[in-house]
């Protein structure tokens, strides 16, 4: 069974003005993982650098001429995928196109662009440019497993913006697939079959009943994807969105690729209400044909992209091992909900 634990520890000092305080930090544990994760309340009325509007964009934003992404540079400056996986060498749905990454970090590694516009700010990208995008990237790992049957570790990812890791300004998505198991892969894999032999039902679709039970954490829904934030946080402001009962990407419809794409596009619109720019997503699958593993998304902001904005990840989160963010999941779910009312 989950639990979902959490407690209060209370810090004491003596305030400038000679009063005693007591600032309350809440330690959650993550139902899933077991790892600890702290509300540290007393930051949310601080003034963040960046955050008081959604930053402008870059000064760079409108300069085209080195982006190896914008047409028609893009069919001489990147890579073509191998024969046996594409003959023609890039996988085209719409405006969106999936090549190689230059720079893989795996033995399948490749970008998938949703369309030709080179800026986007935060939830203002089309749709259909999302639905196109995360369709080639099913396509793409469907053509993997094919090839090589043993790369069923796999992967969609997002760097929105520098801030999140992003080496490129033009939006894409990333792909990965490999033989070898990510941490992730590897924690969540096993702990979504042990769950089932122990308790004979599905990780993430007891912890949604759960969560739509109590409803304080609960979002909505976009199709068949249920939306929630997270009981204890890796990152700030983080949602999830759960497929239930999907543990393969041969289960997926086109259908739920569109709903999907309608979810990350609610959380977008939700992020730059908070004038946050930034922001990071991911969906782990493993394609091994047993696993228990269901599809969820996770999408967390980062820092702002713009100048002298503090880094999110502190010598707490990086040393420790706990992250800390400043608002209550509650209260991030409640904020979020306006945005999903036209799809649920
Ligand atoms: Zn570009």
């Amino acid at each position: 069974m989950l639990h979902f634990n959490k407690e209060t520890v209370t810090a004491r000092f003596i305030s400038s003005s000679g009063e005693t305080v007591q600032s309350p930090i809440e330690i959650r544990t993550n139902p899933v993982t077991g790892r600890t994760s702290r509300i540290a309340f007393s930051r949310i009325g601080e003034l963040e650098a960046g955050t008081d509007s959604l930053p402008a964009p870059p000064p760079f934003a409108g300069d085209k001429s080195l982006c190896p992404f914008c047409r028609p540079s893009l069919q001489s400056k990147t890579p073509r995928l191998l024969p046996e996986l594409m003959p023609e060498g890039r996988l085209i749905r719409g405006d969106s196109v999936l090549f190689p990454n230059l720079f893989p970090y795996g033995a399948y590694s490749a970008v998938s662009l949703f369309d030709d516009i080179h800026y986007v700010d935060i939830g203002t990208a089309s749709p259909v440019s999302y639905t196109n995008s995360f369709l080639n990237c099913a396509d793409y790992l469907k053509r993997v497993l094919t090839n090589d049957r043993k790369a069923f570790y796999m992967a969609i990812t997002q760097n929105h913006l520098p801030a999140a890791g992003g080496s490129l300004l033009h939006p894409h998505l990333q792909i990965q697939a490999d033989r070898v198991a990510s941490n992730h892969h590897r924690f969540l894999g096993g702990k979504a079959d042990s769950y089932f032999a122990e308790n004979g039902s599905l990780l993430f679709s007891d912890y949604l009943y759960h969560e739509k039970n109590k409803e304080d954490r609960y979002i909505g829904k976009t199709g068949r994807w249920e939306w929630l934030t997270a009981f204890a946080p890796e990152g700030f402001f983080e949602i999830w969105g759960i497929l239930p009962g999907v543990t393969s990407l041969s289960q997926i419809t086109c259908d739920n690729w569109k709903d999907l794409s309608s979810g990350v596009l609610n959380t977008q619109r939700f992020y730059r209400s908070l004038c946050r720019n930034s922001y990071n997503l991911g969906l782990l699958m493993i394609e091994d044909g047993i696993s228990r593993l269901e599809l969820r998304v996770v999408i967390i902001v980062r820092s702002n992209y713009a100048p002298w904005v503090r880094n999110d990840h502190t010598g707490f989160e990086v040393m420790l091992g706990d992250m800390a963010t400043f608002t209550a999941p509650e209260e991030t779910a409640a904020a979020a909900r306006p945005f999903w009312n036209d799809t649920m």
